[in-house]
């Protein structure tokens, strides 16, 4: 599969990830770059990651067959009415954005006909940001979710699917509802509870905030490098997703006040009970090839070898 020429409208992270994956694994023959400020076109040509460069986003889809929106989902409704005359009749369009729902709602409305419509989100990322942070492999072995609406062309979602199973991905097919749900709950709320505990550490006074950060053991430790995510992406997957958010967040102050009430009431079997629950769930996202194995995330130590 080979896609004649592909236009992405934002190239931080995960764009350029994509533009670099694509050109090595040979997906497609052109790639068109779209961003709004010049310093992070001028970036993306430096590290040369495409093959037509533009800030005008309109111009960057004339003849494209696949459009990707890479940038934060608060972006994209301004976006397709900009696109949307400029789509070529049996082009794909598709996204990487944290939700989905919203994205349906805002992109719908303004799709020309003979458009597919297919969002998309890699389930794959780290905390670093713009054209530098990207990398061809990003993908490889993780999932891709497609969230298309009932009546797209099978023939626009299986050459999608191709896409992201090109650059290694697993991609598995559902509706935008569940999507957010799911992921509300797996990627959402952490990302909530992990801003919510180093901003009370920032909260603390002076005095034992430096001891916190001084002697940061594991916990918060991993905790800031979620907390270090981008915060206008972040920002707008909760202005977007707020509804299954909310819904999940309900129950995890629930399950938070049971294990405060076990916590007062020196309750050890409760607590080993979870906590003997919780580490097969770590065993299995492990058997699973979601995570690593080694030791403190593989992070290096001392000698210079991960894990030490
Ligand atoms: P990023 O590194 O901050 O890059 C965002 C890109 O969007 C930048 O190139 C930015 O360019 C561009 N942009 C911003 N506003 C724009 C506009 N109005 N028009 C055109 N381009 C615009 O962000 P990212 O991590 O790649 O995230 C991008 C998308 O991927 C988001 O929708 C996010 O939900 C999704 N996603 C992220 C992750 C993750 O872990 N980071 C994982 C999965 C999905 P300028 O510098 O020119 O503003």
């Amino acid at each position: 599969m080979q896609v004649n020429k592909l236009a992405l409208i934002g190239i931080g992270l995960i764009g350029s990830s994509i533009a670099r994956g694509a050109r090595e694994k040979g997906l497609v023959r052109t790639i068109a770059i779209a961003t709004r400020r010049p310093e992070t076109l001028e970036e993306a040509r430096a590290l040369d990651l495409g093959d037509i460069y533009t800030l005008d986003a309109a111009e960057a889809v004339e003849d494209a067959d696949l459009v990707i929106l890479c940038s934060p989902v608060g972006t994209y409704e301004t976006l397709i009415k900009q696109i949307a005359p400029h789509l070529k009749p049996g082009a794909i369009l598709s996204d990487v954005g944290s939700v989905k729902a919203h994205v349906l709602n805002v992109i719908r409305p303004h799709m020309p006909r003979g458009v597919h419509l297919v969002p998309g989100h890699p389930l794959a990322g780290t905390e670093h940001s713009g054209p530098a942070a990207g990398f061809s492999d990003l993908f490889e072995g993780r999932w891709c979710v497609l969230t298309p609406e009932d009546g797209t062309e099978r023939q626009a979602i299986e050459t999608l699917t191709q896409f992201w199973q090109g650059l290694g991905s697993s991609v598995e097919t559902m509706s935008a509802e569940h999507h957010d749900l799911v992921l509300a709950i797996t990627s959402h709320v952490p990302h909530l509870v992990a801003y919510n505990i180093v901003g009370t550490v920032d909260d603390l006074e002076q005095h034992t905030k430096s001891e916190v950060i001084k002697f940061s053991a594991s916990g918060f430790r991993d905790f800031t490098r979620i907390a270090a995510s981008d915060p206008i992406m972040w920002r707008d997957v909760f202005l977007t997703n707020r509804d299954a958010v909310l819904e999940m967040l309900g129950r995890f102050l629930e399950d938070l006040s049971v294990l405060q009430r076990a916590v007062r009431m020196g309750d050890g079997e409760a607590l080993e009970a979870l906590f003997t629950r919780t580490r097969a769930i770590r065993r299995s996202i492990i058997e699973a090839g979601q995570e690593t194995d080694a030791p403190d995330f593989g992070r290096v130590h001392g000698t210079g070898k991960p894990g030490e």
